[in-house]
């Protein structure tokens, strides 16, 4: 998983290789260097940042799947209103 400076330092080395048959080539080996991870799908770095997802959960850690989570995919517990960044009935202001 990609923090947003890791993320932009990664994707960054595509624009310079443009035109070049293996334009993720730089790409994929930035990502192994930062991860240790050796991917071959360019596709699947762009998932792995960690502003797409939420918090961690507090019950088990794992993040949520989206920001706007209610529900925490891997535990099934609810999150706590309290904790997100958005008042649960700010829709009656
Ligand atoms: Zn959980």
């Amino acid at each position: 998983m990609l923090t947003e400076q890791e993320f932009e330092q990664v994707t960054s080395l595509r624009s310079k290789s443009v035109g070049a048959s293996d334009c993720f080539g730089p790409v994929l080996a930035e990502y192994e260097r930062i991860t240790g991870l050796k991917e071959t799908n360019p596709n699947a770095i762009y998932h792995h940042r960690l502003s797409l997802y939420g918090p961690p959960c507090q019950f088990c850690g794992k993040p949520l799947r989206t920001p706007q989570a209610k529900l925490c995919g891997s535990c099934m517990k609810p999150v706590c209103a309290k904790e997100r960044d958005v008042p649960a009935k700010s829709h009656e202001r």
